[in-house]
């Protein structure tokens, strides 16, 4: 459950050193409230504060870490809405391969997991697992061995003893998931030995539970839940179910990240793409595809990446410089501030006008550029500081710099912090960019 800050503080040493980054214990331990500062940023905490603290802040929902080269964090949520606070960790999404599929489909389900990627606001958005389910064909393990290539998260869906011992053996390093509906001891000492999460089935809560009775007896808690449902309706009641569970009601037995797969639930692919939207939204960790088409995938991964973007940090653009069009020696540079509206707009305006450009992004921390102008983030020091920075002037000749026409008020002060740059004022609105570009002598 989230700590308040006073009871972060009671632990802290209250000499207010400032080694951890912050002024003083005190807002150390509010920075530690709301998530952005960890107990590990102070040398002096003792090793019980530790074990209390984190005992205590643990969220109500396990975070569960699966992966190598794709790792990613399962559960670890702490509210039920999102506007409350933010939602940590992104749904993960991959598909399913069915043994018994053929040899054509499998390899083109692999490769479109991997090729299917998209960089929105920097962001480079793709599916991360691999569901292989065993159908008694005999050729598991090779498939698994298959997928384990292509560094994606595994889950390995199998009953057979031997079957899930050689998958693991080969692809232990990325820590897949075992996903076997008869949990037999046998198998039990196969997930401790290899130390890898375990999906725990049911036709309803109460069979979950008593099987994660068994598996904690066993000393296994990275668990996820898998519940048996056939139609729709239930299974979105039980993930709502879980989730207020183990938020509202501090139920731990059920305070687990969820693997859906909506292929289960329907045959129409389109449905299925819906569902998936469903558990992205409410309340899946996992979401499981029969297939992997763009115009499904695409869709369910801006979903994500909307509902999983903290709601009290605007969305930003890495700081840096972009090439729009291909731009040479002899191209101006524009600049603008990293809120990821602004930087998509004035891209998309100097495409528009067809002439290349680069594109400067200075880190607002998020704020478009008349408020990070009010706010003395984007003036003509910190404009300067980035033009040297990023080195822009070794790749232009004529060194013409466009500054957004609405802070016309550091056009002097620019001139004089670059005496080797000619500043030119941009347009007020991004939209006269083209024009602008055609009127203009650079
Ligand atoms: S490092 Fe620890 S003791 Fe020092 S100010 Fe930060 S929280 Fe306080």
């Amino acid at each position: 459950m989230a700590l308040k800050p006073l009871d972060i503080f009671k632990f802290l040493p209250k000499t207010n050193c400032k080694e951890c980054g912050y002024p003083t214990c005190l807002a150390f331990a509010m920075q530690i409230a709301i998530g952005k500062a960890e107990l590990s940023q102070c040398p002096y905490v003792s090793e019980e504060a530790k074990k209390q603290l984190s005992a205590e802040s643990a969220p109500p929902i396990k975070t569960i870490s699966v992966g190598n080269k794709e790792k990613i964090n399962l559960g670890g949520e702490t509210v039920l809405y999102r506007h409350e606070k933010t939602f940590y960790n992104p749904t993960g999404i991959g598909v399913l391969i069915k043994e018994d599929m053929k040899d054509e489909e499998i390899e083109k389900e692999i490769k479109n997991i991997i090729e299917f990627k998209y960089e929105r606001v920097g962001v480079v958005l793709k599916g991360e697992f691999i569901g292989i389910q065993d159908t008694g064909k005999g050729r598991f393990v090779e498939i698994v061995n298959k997928c384990y290539q292509t560094g994606k998260n595994l889950i390995l869906i199998t009953d057979d003893y031997e079957n899930l011992k050689n998958s693991l053996k080969l692809s232990k390093d990325v820590r897949p998931i075992v996903f076997s509906q008869n949990i037999t001891d046998e198998i039990i000492q196969l997930i401790k030995e290899f130390n890898v999460p375990v999906v725990v089935s049911g036709k309803n809560l109460e069979e979950i539970i008593q099987k994660i009775q068994k598996l904690q007896n066993f000393g296994i808690s990275d668990i996820i839940l898998y519940p048996e449902n056939k139609k729709i309706a239930d299974l979105f009641k039980n993930l709502i179910f879980i989730r207020r569970g183990a938020i509202l009601k501090k139920i731990k037995e059920i305070g687990y990240p969820v693997l859906t797969i909506p292929a289960f639930l329907t045959d129409n692919y389109l449905e299925e793409g819906i569902y998936a939207g469903i558990f992205i939204a409410k309340y899946g960790s996992i979401v499981l595809l029969s297939k992997i088409n763009g115009e499904v995938l695409y869709p369910l991964l801006i979903e994500r990446l909307n509902i999983f973007t903290d709601p009290q940090r605007p969305m930003t653009t890495p700081e840096g410089v972009y090439e729009i069009g291909k731009p040479d020696e002899n191209s101006p540079v524009f600049i603008t501030t990293n809120f990821s509206l602004t930087y998509f707009i004035v891209a998309g305006e100097i495409e528009n006008s067809k002439i290349p450009a680069y594109l400067l992004i200075q880190d607002t921390e998020g704020l478009s550029v008349l408020t990070a102008w009010a706010a003395d983030k984007f003036n003509a020091e910190t404009i300067a500081a980035l033009v040297k920075k990023t080195k822009i002037g070794e790749k232009v000749n004529k060194k013409v710099l466009i500054i957004p026409g609405v802070v016309a008020q550091i056009y002097g002060e620019l001139e004089e912090e670059l005496p080797d740059w000619k500043i030119i004022l941009g347009p007020r609105e991004a939209a006269h960019i083209p024009v602008f570009l055609k009127s203009v002598e650079i």
